[in-house]
């Protein structure tokens, strides 16, 4: 069994007098897809936002590694390896889909953003934009305007720019949100892809791909985890049953 990439240890988050998440304890190996599921408000993207640092959490701790990274912000996060996407879109319609990639691609190169940038780390940007967007199969759309890509092969880009930060660690907010059948299909394929040299946290509504793909899951409601271990421990459980897959 190879090293937890990531552990999270208690977490918690108040917003004022909700608590978002309370001790929500889990961990990400390398090679291995943890998807987290639960109804709307259990606290999932709240729990993505605490991994990355997007939000600091009021209780617990995050390790990277084995490092304690709970105090760090969402820029050193991204360097230390933790790449991730949203629930809402986040490309820039206008530009193209390899200027998208080359973008995400320099938040792990700061310097690249300097005026005075040399041309090997300017190499290296595109270099990991490129294999990025072949990563997800849309290296022959890179001049296209992102704008005029279909919703599926837009969130297919989401994934790229994730992968142009080089990261072994992904967050993915539910990526397959919206899409038609065979989008969904193509991208849960990606998603399974996605996992090998790497570790995967899946947020997901659609259970066919999550039991399809997921090694380990765990269940959230109002904020707390009610059920955690292998797929098919999880769905055998009878709280998980009844609470949430209406069984
Ligand atoms: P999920 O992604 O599982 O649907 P969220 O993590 O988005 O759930 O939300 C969990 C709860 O926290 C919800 O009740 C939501 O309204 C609340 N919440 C999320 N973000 C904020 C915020 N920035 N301020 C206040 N409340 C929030
Ligand atoms: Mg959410």
């Amino acid at each position: 069994m190879s090293a937890d990439i990531l552990e999270a240890r208690g977490l918690g988050k108040r917003f004022g007098g909700l608590a978002a998440c309370s001790d929500v304890s889990l961990s990400v190996r390398e090679g291995e897809i943890h998807a987290v599921i639960g109804p709307n408000g259990a606290g999932k993207s709240t729990l993505i936002n605490l991994l990355s640092g997007d939000l600091r959490p009021t209780d617990g701790t995050i390790l990277l590694d084995g490092r304690d990274v709970t105090a760090s912000g969402p820029h050193q996060r991204c360097q230390g390896g933790i790449g991730r996407s949203y629930q809402k879109t986040t490309i820039f319609p206008e530009r193209t889909v390899f200027d998208n990639a080359r973008l995400a691609a320099q938040a792990t190169r700061p310097g690249a953003l300097a005026m005075r940038c040399d041309g090997k780390r300017r190499a290296a940007v595109r270099e990991a934009a490129l294999a990025a967007l072949a990563e997800v199969g849309l290296e022959g759309r890179a001049d296209t305007p992102a704008r005029a890509m279909s919703h599926g092969e837009q969130r297919q880009l989401e994934v790229a720019m994730v992968l142009a930060t080089a990261p072994r660690l992904v967050l993915l907010d539910e990526p397959l949100a919206g899409m038609g059948h065979a989008e969904a299909r193509r991208m849960t394929g990606l998603i399974a892809s996605l996992k090998a040299g790497r570790g995967v946290l899946l947020v997901e509504h659609d259970m066919d791909a999550v039991f399809a793909i997921a090694d380990r899951l765990t269940v959230m409601a109002d904020g707390k985890v009610i059920a955690s271990g292998t797929v098919e421990a999880v769905r055998r459980d009878p709280v998980v049953r009844a609470a949430y897959l209406g069984e």
